[in-house]
């Protein structure tokens, strides 16, 4: 069988290009005579691999020399007590942005840790907004503000970077990483579960302002103190050696093949105008999310009546377009196009849709 187009919302698509690299290495990785997985995380080898796939983050993302990059595990929702556990230090306050289920858990999770407020939400219209914020709306005395950059599940994203004042600004980055430039300066903390644009599941990615590690609450067990991986260079312990070396694996791509975020957001860009500009037009398919919110990387749509979506959804997935039936919270469809993603997969999705409502009605 041949490779099908893969819109899964995470785990997600890899470039075949990073797929056949670590095949051809899998046995033997640069005279090592070992795989990557097999390899002692002490060793030189892998001391290499770390540290190039720290630098060409830093490099790709253009990170200051006042943040730390973390590699850690637990997921993204580990950073949901983390960020509370590390950062609601001083005040023991801190605001949240609900614009989805992952911000809303984020909140439900820092609840446990101290004052925690919900400044603005988008559930009233079924998250397909990002709520207007202003830095009046912001506690002055909050020790972190905290948003989800992008809304995996519903599709929206802030276009704009909220204005916090001197409050650092915590983001949720896990479905946007990489996807174009960010101004990393403008934010206290950013973390990122891996396996949507970055590499396999496994591997979380924090970027951290070096004033805000060291000062975590007395409880804060060990494995969650951002200042005990900041010390280590995030070998405290076993790291997750493998899913390390893909992300490395995925920065040369972005670096070498692709020519940087701004190229990368150029390609995001007309992936999703191709998508959204079908969705403008068609009879059938509606986007469920305002145009000026809109997800470069998560594209919800649904036509209005569940027995078509059920069929469509069938057919598609027949055809060899993947994973594209909505989340289970929200039904419909969603067709996720990440980073790998390529255009032509666009297309022809798009062909399919415009035969199927041709069909269809
Ligand atoms: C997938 C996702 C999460 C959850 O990530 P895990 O790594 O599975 O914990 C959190 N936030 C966002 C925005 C996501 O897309």
């Amino acid at each position: 069988m041949g490779r099908v187009y893969n819109f899964s919302a995470g785990p997600s698509m890899l470039p075949e290009a990073v797929l056949k690299k670590a095949a051809d290495e899998m046995l033997d990785y640069e005279g090592s005579g070992q795989s990557v997985m097999e390899m002692s995380h002490r060793s030189k080898v892998f001391d290499g691999i770390i540290k190039d796939a720290e630098k060409l983050l830093r490099e790709v993302m253009q990170i200051p020399d006042n943040y730390k990059v973390l590699f850690l595990q637990g997921g993204a929702s580990s950073q949901f007590a983390m960020i509370p556990l590390n950062l609601m230090n001083k005040n023991k306050k801190a605001d949240y942005v609900l614009t989805g289920q992952w911000a809303t858990k984020a909140f439900k999770e820092a609840e446990r840790y101290g004052d925690v407020v919900a400044v603005a939400s988008s559930k009233d219209k079924t998250f397909s907004y990002i709520p207007k914020l202003d830095k009046s709306m912001f506690r002055p005395d909050a020790d972190y503000v905290h948003i989800c950059m992008n809304n995996t599940i519903y599709g929206t994203v802030y276009n704009e970077i909220p204005d916090t004042g001197d409050i650092p600004l915590v983001a949720d980055i896990s479905s946007c990483i990489l996807s174009k430039p960010i101004d990393v300066s403008k934010f206290g903390v950013l973390y990122a579960g891996a396996q949507k644009n970055m590499a396999p599941a496994g591997l979380t990615v924090v970027i951290i302002r070096e004033d805000l590690i060291g000062n975590a609450q007395e409880i804060t067990p060990t494995m969650f103190n951002y200042q005990t991986h900041a010390d280590n260079d995030s070998m405290f312990n076993t790291p997750p050696c493998y899913t390390i070396y893909i992300a490395k694996l995925v920065l040369e791509w972005i670096k070498n093949e692709i020519g940087g975020l701004e190229k990368m957001e150029e390609i995001n860009v007309k992936k999703a105008k191709i998508l959204y500009d079908f969705l403008d037009n068609s009879k059938m398919f509606k986007g469920t999310v305002v145009p000026e919110d809109r997800s470069l990387m998560n594209v919800p749509f649904i036509t209005g009546n569940d027995e078509l979506d059920a069929k469509f959804i069938k057919e598609v997935s027949a055809a060899g377009f993947v994973n594209i039936k909505g989340h289970r919270s929200v039904g419909g469809m969603r067709a996720s196009i990440y980073n790998a993603m390529p255009v032509e997969g666009v297309e022809k999705l798009v062909a399919f849709m415009k035969d199927f409502e041709e069909k269809n009605s």
